[in-house]
């Protein structure tokens, strides 16, 4: 595959946020003591930590479409969901989870 000049680009399909992103994947070339949990976009950032990388987001387990890491986006409970996935299949993430997204909404609301 020839990628080079294709201007590679992270969209998130809740908030509309979009990217450029240097990576995807699990292992970062650029940052070679990390292994990642999940593919991860990444952005190359050497001024934003030591990590010298910042992970926007990644695809949802469930309906694979691409969201950021932002918890408004989706959450990270083994696997990456999106928060539309979690809602729909609420009863099945524990109670924590629930209660966090009850949270969410709360506050949400109440902007
Ligand atoms: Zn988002
Ligand atoms: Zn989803």
């Amino acid at each position: 595959m020839e990628e080079k000049d294709v201007v590679k680009e992270f969209l998130c399909y809740k908030c509309q946020l979009k990217i450029k992103y240097d990576y995807f994947g699990t292992k970062p070339p650029f940052a070679k003591s990390i292994i990642l949990l999940e593919d991860t976009y990444i952005m190359k950032d050497p001024f934003s930590s030591e990590m010298g990388m910042i992970s926007l987001g990644s695809h949802c387990s469930l309906c694979r479409k691409s969201v950021c890491s932002s918890g408004d986006c989706s959450i990270f409970y083994t696997k990456r969901f999106c928060l539309s996935c979690v809602q729909d299949k609420i009863e099945e993430f524990p109670v924590e989870i629930q209660q966090e997204l009850k949270n969410k909404a709360l506050r949400q609301t109440s902007r």
